[in-house]
């Protein structure tokens, strides 16, 4: 069985095909992404219309690259993101594999974006037990336990303000360091020493709500730290800043993940999001996993960013657990959440 997936929930026009192989593996055919973030630097932040806009001019062009480089004339069945994501964007995707899986003929199958995210990990590292996983890219962060990829995903945390990416994003902002920042950042953090300025850790209290997470307490910790300086004449210490800022988000990221291991008793945790690139995030998860005795899964970093590979590979998980095929008036949900979504 042959699924295209279609992915336009923010920036990123990806189309991807999958096989989906009796032994319950997926191969990988095609993987075309493209991306407008290049168009959104000098706002500082996504625009959802000129996302909308991109994916628009985007969305033929990458479906006929996709199925040149699988070779795939027609898929045997399209699975589209419906949400979360943005209104706008997500409209491009769906009304398009809509249009395919009419005029192919073809089932559709609309499902969460979010679970893509964790389901592409299976591409490399194969089937999939029951797992907790923690999504960090530039619109959510997400702690999920997964069960069964092709069953409800339970959502035991998020952000109650900005998610990771988004902070580390505004913090490179602040320190001079382009848009999106959060790879720049990284590179400047490994000259820095994160023991240098001790920035809150956010919702790690006892009151605090076990999963969730906060990310607006540091980035203004970081941004009254960099204003003391200028107000004392004093140069910003950059690569010492942005280490003590990695640091605590990485540490709140990782403490909350190993929490939720060992509260359920799960012992496999999955990394997924843009923002897994970040060095300090991988090494201490690995860490604190290893200490544990948690098996660690981080998808390559192209995979961890948003492509189609992703939705192919979740619609497939979803048809092989038998779930019925979506209506074509299928309606797309920007603020889908994980509980109440089938997949
Ligand atoms: P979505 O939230 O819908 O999954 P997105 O486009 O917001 O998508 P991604 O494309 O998955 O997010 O990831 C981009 C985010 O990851 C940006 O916020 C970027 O700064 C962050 N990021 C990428 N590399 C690193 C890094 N090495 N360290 C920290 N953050 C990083
Ligand atoms: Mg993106
Ligand atoms: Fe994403």
């Amino acid at each position: 069985m042959i699924v295209m997936g279609i992915e336009s929930s923010c920036d990123e026009t990806g189309v991807g095909i999958v096989e989906w192989n009796d032994d319950a593996t997926t191969t990988l055919l095609a993987d075309e992404v493209a991306s407008s973030v290049d168009e959104h630097a000098r706002y500082g932040g996504v625009v959802p219309e000129v996302a909308s806009r991109a994916h628009l001019e985007a969305i033929m062009p990458t479906m006929r690259r996709a199925r040149l480089a699988a070779g795939v004339d027609r898929p045997d069945a399209i699975a589209v993101t419906i949400g979360p994501g943005l209104a706008g964007a997500l409209l491009v995707g769906v009304a398009a594999a809509k249009a395919y899986a009419a005029a192919w003929d073809v089932p559709l199958y609309a499902v969460n974006h979010l679970g893509g995210h964790v389901a592409v990990d299976t591409l490399e590292h194969g089937p999939m037990p029951a797992c907790i996983a923690l999504l960090v890219s530039g619109g959510h962060t997400h702690l999920l336990r997964v069960d069964d990829l092709g069953a409800p995903i339970i959502e035991l945390g998020t952000t109650v303000d900005d998610a990771a990416g988004e902070a580390f994003d505004k913090v490179a902002r602040l320190l001079g360091l382009g848009y999106p920042g959060g790879p720049a950042l990284d590179a400047v953090a490994a000259q820095g020493d994160p023991a240098a300025i001790p920035f809150p850790r956010g919702m790690t209290g006892p009151r605090d709500a076990r999963y969730d997470f906060s990310f607006s307490g540091v980035k203004t910790a970081v941004a009254r730290f960099v204003e003391k300086c200028e107000r004392a004449g004093d140069a910003v210490p950059i690569a010492d800043v942005a280490a003590s800022f990695q640091e605590a988000v990485a540490d709140v990221l990782t403490r909350k993940a190993m929490r939720a291991c060992e509260d359920t008793g799960v012992d496999t945790l999955v990394l997924g999001g843009g923002a897994t690139a970040n060095s300090r995030i991988r090494s201490l998860t690995a860490a604190r996993c290893a200490d544990a005795g948690v098996t660690l899964r981080i998808p390559k970093p192209r995979l961890c960013t948003d492509n189609g590979v992703m939705i192919a590979t979740l619609g497939a998980h979803v048809i092989a657990g038998g779930a019925p095929p979506s209506a074509l008036t299928v309606a797309t949900d920007p603020g889908m959440s994980v509980q109440i979504s089938a997949y």
